[in-house]
């Protein structure tokens, strides 16, 4: 693989280890961990993405519960069932699939978790004990990011990060956590002046943008690290990063490919967050 990051083959890897935790869960308290997933609407991303995260758990051994709602549902709907769910014994963490219809307020919806059951660490809750450095339940795929960086043998430590992204879900957590690493952390977004020159000073590079190649392979500083979070399809319908992967590569010391880098260790991350809120909640 020379430079690639092989994010698929460290979520497979991580996703066995899961799989054992998730027996010994079993074992010790007679039941398995539970996900419960919340889709609102028929965005056809949404129904992929869900499905591939279902499956995960099953090969896992975590016990998902499934929820479609139509896409008329109303807020206090879909309230009520989170509401629910907090209640259960035999749910661990709930999961509400973004986007939502555009009649539902989705900052209102995820602060109706429980803080202790959300397996995406996007309640205000969470989301700001990770800006104070406490223990908490970390977004999957900022978390998954670090995960490849330090598997990888990267210490962010003094380097010069640029996030592209300033998303709750991605751009802003993922600067959150390189800055705990001690990274200086440059934020960029759509109204970022000479993004290029920003670009070519970064020693990490994490792009969370969703436009394909928009990120040039000259921009890449020379042995830099690049995580390319975006997916999109382009034009002839493949599924594209944010970076010119194949002029980048040849610059880059690691990058992630796109699909399968930062992708797959998103769900591994989905999975060990259900593992660990599981285990926070018997014990
Ligand atoms: P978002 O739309 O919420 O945020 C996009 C960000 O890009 C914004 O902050 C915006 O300011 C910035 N931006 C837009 N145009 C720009 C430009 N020309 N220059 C610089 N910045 C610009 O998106 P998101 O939810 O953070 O997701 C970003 C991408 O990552 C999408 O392609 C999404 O599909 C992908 N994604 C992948 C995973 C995964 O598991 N691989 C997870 C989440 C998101």
């Amino acid at each position: 693989m020379g430079n690639i990051i092989d994010g698929k083959g460290m979520s497979e890897d991580l996703q066995e280890r899961i799989k054992e935790e998730a027996s010994m869960f079993t074992r010790e308290h007679g039941r398995p961990p539970g996900l419960a997933v919340i889709v609102v609407g028929d965005d056809p991303a949404s129904k992929v993405y869900v499905r591939n995260k279902e499956k995960a758990c099953e090969r896992a051994g975590i016990i998902s519960f499934n929820y479609r709602l139509s896409s008329d549902k109303t807020h206090d709907e879909v309230v009520r069932l989170i509401k629910e769910l907090n209640l259960r014994n035999d749910v661990d963490g709930i999961l509400v699939q973004l986007p939502l219809p555009s009649h539902l307020d989705a900052d209102q919806v995820l602060m109706t978790i429980d803080p202790s059951k959300d397996v995406d660490g996007f309640h205000p809750y969470n989301l700001g004990r990770l800006l104070m450095g406490l223990p908490t339940v970390i977004p999957c795929t900022p978390q998954g990011i670090m995960y490849m960086l330090r598997a990888s043998g990267i210490d962010p430590d003094g380097k010069d990060a640029v996030v592209i992204g300033r998303s709750n879900i991605v751009g802003k957590p993922v600067a959150t956590l390189l800055t705990l690493s001690h990274a200086t952390v440059t934020i960029c977004h759509s109204h970022t002046k000479d993004l290029d020159d920003k670009v070519k000073a970064a020693d990490i590079l994490i792009s969370a943008v969703g436009k394909p190649r928009m990120v040039k392979g000259e921009w890449i500083k020379q042995g830099a690290v690049v995580i390319d979070v975006g997916i999109t399809r382009d034009k002839d319908g493949k599924l594209t990063g944010d970076v010119d992967f194949d002029v980048a590569r040849k610059r880059a010391s690691l990058i992630t490919p796109v699909p399968g880098g930062v992708g797959p260790m998103t769900i591994a991350m989905l999975l060990m967050n259900t593992i660990t809120l599981a285990k926070g909640h018997v014990s």
